[in-house]
């Protein structure tokens, strides 16, 4: 069994049958999958919430300037993190919300040794507003938290993908599953499993990361135990 993960998060989870905003509905289900997986188990689970579904900064801010569209991209995040907070609470799961950009009103800021702290007491932790700096996606927010909290691997959820294959399984039907690989053949094969800021850090730090379905009954608990589930990076 892992002791401690971090599970990241598209905000598309989150989102309404057309992929965008914030659908209570799918955040209620998403937070009773996670908080029914961590039942009874001792992981302690530490989640990095993305903000796609309201607001990507190269996409939705072109003609701004840059920084400032990412600025208003971790917001979105924040806007997640309190949702699913929420609906994890309502589930049942004691949860803290941190954020990497100061927000006291609605979340704590995000302090390394007390964000290990709640993770200590059984409470999940939601981190939001990515690295709290432009020119970032979440997924390097999820590869710099796990190595700060010092999380034995990284869980990239997806939704309907069984892991990764050598194309995009949705327009190649001849794609292969991969069961696992190195950082590097990740990176030399260009295979989708993070972006590659977020990926050269795993790789140097070696950290493993598992891109598993979420949405296959039993996966999330599986991999809390420890099982072989989706496809397995390390180095
Ligand atoms: N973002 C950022 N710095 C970070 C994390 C996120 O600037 O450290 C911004 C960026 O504009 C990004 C947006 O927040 O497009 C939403 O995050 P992301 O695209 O990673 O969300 P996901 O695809 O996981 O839902």
């Amino acid at each position: 069994m892992f002791k401690r993960v971090l599970l990241k998060l598209s905000g598309e989870f989150l989102a309404n049958e057309n992929g965008f905003g914030i659908s209570p509905g799918a955040t209620a289900q998403l937070a009773r999958l996670i908080t029914e997986a961590l039942g009874g188990t001792d992981v302690e689970l530490a989640v990095v919430i993305g903000g796609g579904n309201l607001w990507r900064g190269a996409r939705n801010g072109q003609g701004m300037d840059p920084a400032t569209a990412d600025y208003i991209g971790m917001l979105g995040t924040v806007m997640n993190a309190m949702a699913l907070q929420d609906a994890m609470e309502a589930a049942g799961q004691p949860t803290r919300v941190m954020s990497a950009i100061q927000m006291a009103a609605v979340a704590e800021p995000y302090i390394r040794r007390r964000a290990i702290r709640h993770l200590e007491k059984g409470r999940v932790v939601i981190f939001g507003g990515g690295n709290g700096a432009p020119f970032f996606t979440t997924d390097t927010t999820a590869t710099l938290r796990a190595l700060e909290i010092g999380a034995d691997v990284v869980l990239m959820a997806k939704n309907k993908v069984d892991g990764v294959y050598d194309s995009d399984p949705r327009k190649n039907p001849d794609a292969q599953w991969i069961a696992s690989a190195t950082h590097l053949e990740v990176v030399e094969r260009r295979l989708e499993v993070m972006d590659a800021t977020a990926l050269t850090l795993c790789m140097d730090k070696n950290l493993p990361i598992v891109v598993f379905d979420l949405f296959q009954p039993g996966n999330l608990r599986r991999l809390f135990m420890g099982e072989r589930v989706g496809t397995l990076i390390q180095s």
